[in-house]
């Protein structure tokens, strides 16, 4: 999996919208909107002079702290949730050597988890690293812990010594680059008669730890434009089975990106874990349509993120019956627990 930088997609999509018609209006701020006659209200301030803008439909694509859903918000029977976590985080960088090439391996996603708080770093195609430091707000070790520079080297130091060469970059940008926070929204109904759709995190932000915030984003376009080519200009229709089929989609992938939290943070360093891991590799291996790992299922498959949780939860109940095995550590390839899982998929 690589990274990609954000602001190259942006542009590159800005370019592909506008030479599709779209017409884009920067530092024009909604302030207001109103639902029944999809009347949108910008100005550079909220108390200045607002311009008026009539459409006939809005999707409200303005993220996490979306004003258009804030409008709905205030209706009756609209449910909405916002739960964030004590874990901040912060972006660092781990330059390229002096040729290009990587300093760490490039086929892998690092990760190197220390219970409450964890370091990860993907490959840039450039040779860089993003890193990103999961770490609580406040406590023993935490980001309020790390005043100084001192306090950061000691850190790092200690906690990540692989990657004690980087240790002078990453403390500069410790303290050059914000600690931002993490938040789960949820929200029902995501449109307004046949008129307004929220779409992407102003519908359903996540926290971080699947890498699919934006990608579920992107699966709300598609499924919009299928249901476009389906039931033509019936909006009520498109947009009753858009948030139908997509909320409960949603709401998977909101509960698998908080359990990867928690795996990506303790459960790496947990030998059991990466035992059953293991066993689930190599079972997926020998028999690739019987066993596909809900990671995978959600990173590298169209199926929905609904049924990669169901599955994911089935082969959880099959994987406790497999880690019940004695000499499980040492049987982990064996015939034995290769059979108990056929039996188990078939329910016999
Ligand atoms: C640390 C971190 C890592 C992530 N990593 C990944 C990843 O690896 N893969 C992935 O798929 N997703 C990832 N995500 C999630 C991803 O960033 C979001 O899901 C995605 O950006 C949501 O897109 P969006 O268009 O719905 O909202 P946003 O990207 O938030 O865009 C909303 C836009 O609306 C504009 N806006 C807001 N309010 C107004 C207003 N009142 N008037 C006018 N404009 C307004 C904003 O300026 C912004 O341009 C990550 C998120 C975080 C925090």
């Amino acid at each position: 999996i690589w990274s990609i930088s954000r602001g190259v997609l942006n542009k590159r999509m800005i370019d592909l919208a506008e030479n599709n018609g779209v017409d884009f209006r920067f530092e024009e701020k909604v302030w207001d909107i109103d639902l029944p006659r999809a009347v949108v209200y910008t100005g550079e301030s909220e108390k200045g002079e607002w311009k008026e803008y009539p459409f006939d439909l809005v999707f409200g694509c303005d993220g996490a702290f979306s004003r258009v859903r804030h409008k709905m918000q205030r209706r009756s029977r609209f449910d909405y949730s916002q739960d964030f976590i004590d874990v901040g985080y912060k972006e660092l960088t781990i330059p390229a050597n002096a040729d290009g090439t990587h300093k760490l391996d490039k086929h892998s996603f690092h990760i190197w988890p220390r219970g409450k708080f964890m370091f990860i770093a993907m490959p840039n195609l450039d040779g860089s690293f993003t890193c990103t430091l999961f770490m609580p707000f406040e406590g023993e070790v935490s980001f309020e812990s790390l005043q100084t520079k001192k306090d950061a080297v000691r850190f790092f130091n200690s906690y990540f010594p692989n990657v004690k060469d980087e240790i002078e970059n990453l403390t500069e940008d410790f303290f050059k680059n914000p600690t931002s926070a993490m938040v789960t929204m949820k929200c029902y109904p995501w449109t307004y008669w046949d008129k307004v759709a929220l779409v992407g995190d102003s519908a359903h932000a996540v926290v971080p730890f699947y890498g699919q915030g934006m990608n579920a984003g992107f699966e709300d376009i598609y499924v919009l434009d299928q249901l476009i080519q389906e039931f033509g200009d019936d909006w009520e229709r498109i947009f009753t089975t858009y948030q139908e089929k997509r909320k409960p989609n949603a709401d998977a992938i909101a509960e698998l990106s908080y359990r990867n939290f928690i795996e990506m943070s303790s459960k790496t360093a947990d030998a059991n874990f990466l035992l059953q891991k293991k066993i689930e590799k190599h079972f997926s291996s020998k028999h690739p349509e019987k066993w596909i790992p809900a990671y995978s299922r959600v990173t590298f498959s169209n199926r929905p993120y609904a049924e990669a949780l169901a599955e994911g939860d089935a082969q959880e109940e099959i994987m406790k019956e497999v880690m019940k095995i004695s000499n499980i550590a040492e049987n982990w390839d064996s015939l034995e627990v290769e059979n108990l899982m056929l039996k188990l998929l078939s329910g016999s």
